[in-house]
């Protein structure tokens, strides 16, 4: 093909048996664990779920550097359990929503929270605040035979080795396969695809230099520095 400049490199994370899953597109699902909603000033009533999006070339791979983005003041931490589509499909029902999941990985949805905020009351798009170079550490993927139950894991965060996220996959207001059933009517997902599913309570702001570790029971931890 003839290209007017090369093509830029696919984004991937990595396997759990060292191969490659190519990325495609991002989606988070916001307030989905209600002491988080409560912590961020909102009631946790069932609302219906919302998305955002962060670009796929985002991610950061287990052991990897993000470094500290400009335009912001306050840089926060929020671990999640992702969901990475093997098999893409539209208007997918709840019960066979599994059958479209690759695999499952724990990630950071980075957010700069002071201009998530200033969007947010404005108004408009949270874009900037969530969506920037670096914002998606993503761990190795677990490929769904190989886990064992993703409805009830302990999900945690510490930053320099001190605990600042503990809470349970249980406690997520929209399960897994009702996110995916829901986003599907919106979007026709694609394999690459992955779900960033919300965060629980204990979001706080990182430094330069801080070693951030997230861990979900049954998955591969995942390690970033603060650059
Ligand atoms: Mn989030």
């Amino acid at each position: 093909m003839n290209f007017v400049f090369e093509p830029p490199e696919q984004p991937t994370v990595a396997t759990l048996d060292g191969a490659s899953f190519p990325v495609h597109r991002i989606y988070c699902v916001g307030r989905n664990y209600a002491a988080h909603v409560r912590e961020m000033g909102f009631d946790p009533d069932r609302e219906e779920p919302f998305f955002f999006m962060k670009p796929a070339d985002a991610v950061v791979p287990d052991g990897g550097t993000v470094p500290y983005p400009p335009m912001t003041s306050d840089f926060q931490h929020e671990v999640e359990l992702v969901v990475a589509i093997g098999k893409g499909g539209r208007d997918i029902a709840e019960r066979s929503a599994t059958n479209h999941i690759f695999g499952y990985a724990v990630g950071i949805d980075m957010t700069r929270r002071d201009l998530q905020i200033q969007a947010r009351t404005k108004g408009r798009p949270w874009d900037f605040g969530k969506g920037f170079d670096a914002s998606a550490p993503c761990g190795r993927l677990s490929p769904t035979a190989q886990v064992r139950d993703i409805q009830k894991a302990p999900i945690s965060l510490t930053v320099n080795g001190e605990n600042r996220q503990m809470s349970d996959l249980a406690h997520m207001i929209w399960t897994v396969p009702e996110v995916v059933a829901y986003l599907s009517r919106y979007v026709t997902l694609v394999p690459g695809d992955l779900i960033y599913t919300g965060t629980p309570e204990g979001v706080s702001p990182v430094q330069r230099g801080d070693r951030l570790e997230a861990r979900i029971e049954g998955l591969e931890a995942l390690t970033v520095r603060i650059g």
